[in-house]
C-alpha cells in the first residue's frame, strides 16, 4: 500500500505512532462479516463486461 496508493498502513494517521500487524483476514465471509458489522458496504462489486474502445470515423473517398 505504501508503494502503489503511498499510504503507510503501518503509521497511524492521528499521532503518527507506529502500528503493528497482527492478521491478515483473507476469507470473503469473515471480511463480509465484519464489515455488516460494521455498518460498512459488504457486497461485491461485479464489473461491467469489457467492451471494445469506440470505432473511430473512417474517412471515405466517393466512388
Ligand atoms: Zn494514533
Amino acid at each position: 500500500m505504501k508503494r502503489v496508493f503511498r499510504i503507510d498502513a503501518l503509521r497511524c494517521a492521528k499521532c503518527g505512532s507506529e502500528r503493528r500487524w497482527i492478521a491478515a483476514i483473507t476469507s470473503v465471509e469473515a471480511v463480509a462479516k465484519i464489515l455488516d458489522h460494521l455498518e460498512l458496504p459488504s457486497a461485491l462489486i461485479q464489473p461491467s463486461p469489457p467492451r471494445a474502445p469506440p470505432q473511430a470515423e473512417f474517412e471515405f473517398e466517393g466512388c
